[in-house]
């Protein structure tokens, strides 16, 4: 079954955005997943078709109202788990994207402004899911590094079957970063005149060292860089 999002948002027409190139892109032609992005707009109820209001007990900026997102949300056939992007939630990490890919459907709330009403967060269990310690001016961004995250998890979407679960972060590694990569030129002439090599051995052919070393590298490179993953 191929797996589908639902992005209730302010801004339809930035998807499928980047997710229309390059793998991802081929991968939506190929019917491996689809979107349904619906314009929260739609669902207002005045004539204005007003989404937003000054907040309660004051304050700048503007807040989406609760009423109209519950009315996109209901209006869905299958809205599966619900997510709200959001600078406050927990931080999205690759054992999240693997469990998100692996469902039928879900749906993505996208905030602007100051974010939603907290009543539709509560009574409309969505739960909220952060990219990271900074904030950004809406969550269509958010959305799209979570579902690019997922994409490439889907069966099909990458040539190469087995590189999805090689990478930095997957459970199956172990949750380390990943070892350095080389190619050719395996004696690189750099613009400055330096001579630069590939370690000899990968080039060594012996198939067993080459898996130590990468795991060793793997092992340093974490404890240098991220030694809270190795807490993990
Ligand atoms: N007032 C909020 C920020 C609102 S930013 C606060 O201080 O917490 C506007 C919208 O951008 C949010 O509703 C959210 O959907 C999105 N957003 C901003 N930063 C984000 C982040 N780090 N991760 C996920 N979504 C984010």
């Amino acid at each position: 079954m191929a797996w589908h999002i639902n992005i209730l948002t302010l801004f339809p027409e930035m998807f499928p955005g980047p997710l229309g190139q390059s793998l991802s892109g081929r991968a939506l032609e190929r019917g491996d997943w689809s979107y349904t992005a619906l314009n929260i707009r739609d669902f207002a109820t005045d004539r204005h078709k007003t989404v937003d209001d000054t907040p309660f007990g004051g304050g700048a900026g503007m807040v989406m109202r609760p009423d109209v997102i519950e009315k996109a949300l209901l209006s869905l056939p299958q809205p599966g788990r619900r997510i709200y992007m959001s600078p406050r939630g927990r931080v999205l990490d690759q054992r999240l994207v693997e469990e998100l890919a692996a469902l039928p459907a879900l749906t993505v709330l996208c905030g602007r402004y100051e974010g939603v009403d907290q009543r539709v967060l509560d009574a409309c269990e969505f739960e909220e899911v952060s990219i990271g310690d900074y904030v950004l001016s809406g969550g269509e961004p958010a959305a799209m590094i979570l579902m690019d995250a997922c994409i490439r998890l889907l069966a099909g979407v990458m040539g190469n079957a087995a590189t999805p679960d090689e990478e930095s972060f997957a459970a199956s590694t172990g949750g380390l970063l990943e070892y350095p990569h080389y190619t050719r030129p395996a004696e690189w002439r750099t613009a400055d005149g330096r001579t630069l090599d590939v370690p000899d051995i990968l080039r060594s052919g012996d198939h067993a060292k080459v898996e130590q070393w990468r795991r060793d590298q793997a092992l340093a490179l974490t404890r240098a860089r991220r030694p809270d993953l190795l807490k993990k």
